[in-house]
């Protein structure tokens, strides 16, 4: 039998609603503070995540799939992949939202000179090359935005506010969520700042693993996410972001603190938070669930540099994303079922003599936008109903000779057992008045 690829999930049936009511939630919730939607490619060149997400980050340097067309041609193959291939035919399928769509915002100048910031917002598939575990997926599913061309602290405050509200609109109670920020300073204090950690971590080399000696030289915030309990204890000495900014950073991070106070925002800061991907500056931020063992169910931040990394002009820049299936799961863990009620449904039971009424009853109703279904497998009646009960159907429209005959069709509710006589020519409207 064949089986789909470990790490990946089919989404179907109340998976699915669950997924469509977090892209309906974001629809509505996001568009209200001015964000549309974008969708860019699922591939793109390799170099717009290598140059967005950072060389050095475990997500370019492990996590990403890379896309061999015509890998199986004994020619590719022979040839080494994808190894005659110029860098701009090089693919790789998106493991974040961010770096595509800050391509795309350069590509089609999105926030021209002295225009309006662009503010977008995406949900949609990411994959990476993990190993898999619970809430630990190579295909997820994410919803982020992006704001592009706005520096102000209110604008990070926002960004933080609506993702805040998001959680809540999911069914998270806002005492369960603890938020984290930081800031990690920008093209100014940073260098000096990651040269500090790297010396630190030099200097404590014999008491950290070979990870973190190789991240030293690679990525050295890197080494406060390790692992490893010794090095983490190791590492709360290291020197910290927060004492490193410089005045426009720590003025910044200020602000935006002043603005989420002002919000009532609740949060906790924490020096050591770095985020997994290079293109960050100054507010990073993140979110977990008390106690649902998910880890992160969303994070963002800032990233001044990346429209440039991405070849475009110097423009500010700040989003998030949050986990579609982490979301899930710590929901559920508190009985909450994202997916809601199936939807309701209307079952059209006829004689077989009736076959040519109920399928024209049937075709009003889906117009009328109601759901509809009915027999196509020649069953009894008694089998019909049954059928609908099985279905969930709330309303049963039964047609009958004497009904047919009379130009009516009786309605019953299949919950309260009541039944109604209604003109054929009013079904359609009587029925989805009532669902
Ligand atoms: P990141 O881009 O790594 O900051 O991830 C943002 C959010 O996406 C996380 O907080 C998780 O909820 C989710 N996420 C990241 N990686 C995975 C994964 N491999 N499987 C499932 N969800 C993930």
């Amino acid at each position: 039998m064949a089986q789909r690829v470990q790490g990946t999930e089919d989404l179907y049936g109340g998976y699915m609603r669950a997924w469509q009511r977090m892209v309906d939630v974001a629809r509505e919730l996001f568009g209200a503070y001015g964000f549309d939607m974008i969708e860019t490619p699922a591939i793109e060149q390799v170099d717009t995540f290598v140059h967005g997400i950072g060389e050095s980050t475990d997500v370019v340097r492990k996590e990403m799939f890379r896309v061999f067309s015509g890998a199986l041609l004994p020619e590719v193959l022979e040839r080494g992949g994808e190894s005659h291939l110029k860098p701009r035919q090089r693919m790789a399928m998106r493991p974040e939202g961010t770096a595509g769509v800050v391509r795309a915002a350069v590509e089609h100048n999105f926030v021209p000179q002295g225009g309006a910031p662009a503010k977008l917002w995406y949900g949609e598939a990411m994959f990476r090359g993990e190993r898999p575990q619970k809430g630990r997926l190579r295909q997820f599913h994410q919803v982020g935005l992006e704001w592009l061309g706005a520096s102000d602290p209110a604008a990070d405050a926002e960004v933080i506010i609506v993702l805040m509200e998001y959680f809540r609109r999911l069914g998270f109670e806002s005492s369960q969520l603890h938020l984290t920020i930081n800031s990690m300073g920008d093209s100014s204090c940073r260098p000096a700042y990651r040269q500090a950690v790297r010396q630190f971590i030099l200097d404590h080399a014999d008491e950290m693993c070979d990870d973190c000696i190789e991240r030293a030289e690679l990525n050295p915030l890197r080494a406060f996410d390790c692992k490893n309990d010794h090095c983490r204890a190791v590492m709360e000495a290291a020197p910290k972001v927060t004492d490193a900014l410089c005045e426009d950073c720590r003025s910044h991070y200020e602000q935006v603190k002043r603005y989420l106070d002002e919000a009532g925002i609740a949060y906790t800061e924490d020096p050591t938070l770095v985020r997994g991907l290079d293109y960050y500056t100054r507010t990073v931020f993140e979110v977990e669930v008390e106690g649902s063992g998910v880890g992160a169910i969303g994070g963002g931040g800032r990233y001044d540099g990346l429209m440039e990394l991405e070849g475009g002009k110097p423009t500010p820049g700040i989003g998030f994303a949050v986990g579609f299936e982490r979301i899930y799961l710590a929901l559920q863990a508190q009985g909450i079922d994202l997916a809601g009620e199936e939807p309701g449904c209307v079952y059209v039971a006829c004689m077989p003599e009736q076959r040519a009424a109920a399928f024209s009853a049937t075709l009003s109703l889906r117009n009328a936008g109601v759901r509809t279904e009915a027999d196509y497998q020649g069953r009894s009646l008694k089998a019909q109903f049954k059928q609908a009960n099985r279905l969930g159907a709330r309303i049963c429209v039964v047609l009958g000779s004497d009904e047919v005959a009379a130009g009516v069709a009786t309605v019953r509710d299949m919950a309260s057992h009541e039944q109604v006589q209604v003109p054929l020519d009013q079904l359609a409207a009587f029925v989805a008045e009532r669902l």
